[in-house]
């Protein structure tokens, strides 16, 4: 099973009538299928947005939307879209997540809430007919970030959140442009706000935890309350660039040492404030970068989240006094800059009563979770009522091969989010 799914699916006994049933098998299957596209020969998945892989991946989704009878489109920045009228028209009922992966990343991060949603639109539309709503699942194209200079982009146009010439300016690691990349893939940049939507009612989310919560409770279903927000602090140490042989150790200023007690003193940081507090130094460069040289300059990139928007503000300002103080410990200029400032967000209370209901049906009181990762619902949440259910992930272990969640929690989770589609959608 492509190491997606571990186990084997077993009907668990406490499931109600209620619970929508599925084709478990296709499901599991197609999850499978989908790992194909852009498997890499040394172990993961690379899918990353507009290359081949990408593509193939959205064409295999659209081809599984037109069996199940869903008219489908691909939209102007290349998120595709399957749907079915609902008798009373309205706004829409959507559910999906994104189709793109990190590089060397799982088969079900992302994968697992596109599949699930079409497979739940798919189940409903064969077992009950047209909704009363319009429903619809999405394969969203980019959200990692893995590509190019920019994240979020197939929730953002939905939810009209791109900049202005953003496509001209996002580059990946060779040079080229999203906008270059767009034009590969048969898109028009100029277009890109074309895949605004403002008739989305609700956006229910499936995915997998990518911490290690409910596997270590033994918990099968999480519904989330609140997505921690995140900023992206860019930390410059100025000191002195020496002669490594010369310059005596009581005399130099040396800004990588002065980073490397900063990151000690971010993760301190971090540590006294509790969870869900946490704060990562990621990169780091230095200048000149040279063998016999003492480091003048040290650059450091900080991801700071919290749950809570006071105490990320806290935290955030926390963080840059903390470098303040051991720059003027050791005669070094610090500046910090914000490169990216993401609020936390509170999903939708009523929406989530769906998923809480839809979990009772199936004998499981879900846990109320926060979700430290970033997800689409985040960015929809602007544009719709979103939702979001969590299943385990084993061990924790998320963005990387071994991502795994077993599949009779897999299979619940899909049949939970189509209960609560149709609780949605199929409203009298
Ligand atoms: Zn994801």
């Amino acid at each position: 099973m492509a190491g997606s799914c571990a186990g084997s699916s077993r009907e668990s006994a406490m499931m109600t009538s209620e619970l929508v049933a599925i084709d478990e098998r296709r499901l599991l299957r197609r999850l499978d299928d989908l790992a194909q596209r852009g498997a890499l020969p040394s172990g993961g998945l690379y899918r990353a947005l507009y290359t081949p892989a990408h593509v193939a991946a959205t064409e295999l989704y659209a081809d599984w939307c037109k069996e199940a009878g869903l008219l489908v489109r691909r939209d102007a920045v290349g998120n595709v879209w399957g749907r079915v009228e609902g008798s009373r028209g309205g706004r829409a009922i959507v559910t999906g997540s994104h189709i793109d992966t990190v590089r060397g990343g799982g088969a079900l991060d992302g994968a697992l809430g596109v599949v699930a949603g079409l497979e739940a639109v798919a189940s409903l539309v064969a077992q009950f007919g047209r909704p009363t709503r319009i429903l619809e699942c999405v394969a969203i194209c980019e959200e990692e970030g893995s590509r190019f200079s920019t994240n979020f982009w197939g929730a953002r146009a939905i939810a009209d959140r791109l900049e202005p010439d953003e496509a001209q300016r996002a580059r990946d690691a060779d040079g080229i442009t999203l906008a270059d990349a767009m034009r590969g893939v048969g898109l028009d940049p100029a277009r890109a706000s074309q895949a605004v939507r403002r008739d989305i009612d609700n956006f229910v989310e499936l995915h997998i935890e990518q911490g290690p919560i409910l596997d270590e409770s033994n918990e099968r279903l999480g519904v989330v309350r609140t997505i921690a927000g995140t900023a992206h602090l860019e930390v410059t140490v100025r000191g002195q660039a020496d002669h490594a042989g010369a310059a005596a150790m009581e005399r130099r200023r040396d800004a990588l040492l002065g980073a490397a007690a900063m990151t000690l003193a971010i993760a301190k940081v971090a540590t006294d404030m509790g969870p869900p507090a946490v704060a990562t130094v990621g990169t780091i460069g230095v200048e000149p970068a040279q063998v016999n040289v003492v480091p003048g300059l040290a650059r450091f990139t900080v991801d700071a989240r919290h749950s809570s928007a006071a105490l990320r503000l806290e935290l955030i300002a926390e963080i840059a006094k903390a470098c303040k103080v051991i720059g003027r410990e050791r005669e070094l200029a610090v500046d910090v800059r914000t490169l990216r400032d993401r609020p936390p967000v509170q999903l939708h209370e009523r929406t989530t009563d769906a998923l809480r209901r839809a979990a009772r049906a199936a004998g499981v009181e879900p846990r109320e979770m926060v979700s430290g990762a970033g997800h689409d619902s985040q960015i929809l949440s602007a544009a719709a009522h979103a939702a979001m259910l969590f299943v385990p992930s084993i061990g924790g272990r998320s963005h990387r091969a071994d991502e795994a969640t077993a599949a009779e929690d897999v299979v619940l989770g899909t049949r939970v989010l189509a209960t609560a589609l149709r609780d949605l959608a199929y409203a009298a």
